[in-house]
């Protein structure tokens, strides 16, 4: 059972290091154009998955299907990022002295092979392309600046918008608004809905607060197993997840 019309299917999933489970028969079903939040405690195995999705872990046993029929789990780090997988980590890793465009236009020559600027000329579609990459983002003010005079978040929305220049068909997020301030919280959880009607986007978050403003459907992890999914609402009531999580 490969689940063909899932994006997304981790299909019992079991990762252990020095004898401790970090991920303990996990299963997890993503739709195409699905946006999923990923919450759960400290340890619970969250950055253990996005580690098994992306190839930099491998499992112990379980197979990750990608669309329905490749098993990522038989792929390197390098082939996996090439089938269209991207991932944004915590800390934003934007390049500071070059500006906003250079940064979407570094990422967009990367996708292609391109390292070097010097000689090669964008086509009319490149700029196109980068600046709604740059509305996307909410930086369109921005793009003759350089990075290093962004705000925190705004530097978030910048390496997610180099993400978007790599076309992937799944974004995978890992604490994108740890630090930002109110509003960009808020404008965060309207962006990435934004991004997800053209791709599926996978959200590690702690912040409540935004994940109720996303709306969408939550995984609660617990010790590397799902311990409740379904709309905040659901998962919050859940006495377990209170237990594990919410009432700490
Ligand atoms: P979360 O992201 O939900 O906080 P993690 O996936 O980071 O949880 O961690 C799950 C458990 O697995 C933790 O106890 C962590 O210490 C352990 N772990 C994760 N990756 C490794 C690794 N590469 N080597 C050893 N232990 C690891």
């Amino acid at each position: 059972d490969v689940k063909p019309n899932s994006v997304l299917y981790l299909d019992n999933v079991s990762v252990s290091f020095d004898g401790f489970k970090a991920l303990n028969a996990l299963s997890v079903v993503i739709e195409p154009g699905e946006l999923r939040a990923i919450i759960g405690p400290n340890g619970a195995g969250k950055t253990t998955m996005m580690d098994i999705i992306t190839g930099k872990t491998r499992p112990d046993t379980g197979q990750v299907f990608f669309n329905g029929q490749t098993d990522l789990t038989k792929l390197d780090e390098a082939d996996i990022a090439q089938l269209g997988i991207g991932r944004k980590f915590q800390k934003p890793t934007v390049f500071e002295s070059h500006t906003v465009w250079d940064n979407i236009e570094l990422a967009l020559n990367r996708r292609r092979g391109v390292f070097s600027t010097l000689f090669y000329r964008l086509s009319s579609e490149d700029r196109s392309r980068i600046e709604e990459i740059l509305a996307t983002v909410r930086l369109t003010h921005r793009r003759d600046d350089l990075a290093a005079n962004l705000s925190h978040g705004q530097k978030q929305w910048l390496e997610i918008g180099m993400l978007l220049a790599q076309e992937p068909k799944l974004l995978l997020v890992d604490e994108p608004v740890a630090g930002m301030t109110d509003a960009e919280t808020a404008e965060t959880a309207i962006l990435l809905k934004e991004i997800a009607k053209t791709r599926s986007v996978v959200v590690v978050e702690h912040d409540m607060g935004f994940i109720r403003d996303l709306g969408v459907k939550v995984t609660c992890l617990a010790e590397g197993s799902v311990l409740a999914e379904g709309s905040i609402d659901f998962v919050s009531a859940d006495p377990r997840v209170i237990e594990n999580y919410l009432g700490r």
